[in-house]
């Protein structure tokens, strides 16, 4: 059977935390595909799992994009006005039902 490529990027989102441009890399897709890709994985989760995005970051002067709703990278800081943003990191985490089989400690 064939996987989806949303499949596929479950599967990866699981293994650590990737970048868009990781993800569109490893995919040979477009970032803009890739992001609705992660929009529809996040309404599609169940059982506790989220998928968790790493706070951007200006690399200008340590300004910290938190808590955003949207999973585009920002095009600038609001305190600076530089635009050397990192790109936010994600990851897929599991809560609950699915057991890990190691356990960090
Ligand atoms: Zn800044």
């Amino acid at each position: 059977m064939e996987r989806t490529r949303r499949q596929s990027l479950i599967e990866a989102l699981r293994q650590g935390p990737m970048t868009l441009m990781d993800l569109a890399q490893r995919f040979k897709t477009p970032v803009k595909v890739i992001l609705e890709d992660l929009e529809h994985i996040r309404r599609g989760l169940k059982g506790g799992a989220r998928l968790v995005q790493a706070d951007p970051e200006c690399l200008a002067c340590g300004f910290k994009f938190r808590g955003r709703k949207h999973f585009n990278k920002p095009s600038r800081c609001p305190r600076c006005r530089s635009e050397h943003i990192s790109a936010p990191e994600f990851h897929l985490v599991a809560e609950g039902g699915c057991r890990q089989e190691n356990p960090s400690s």
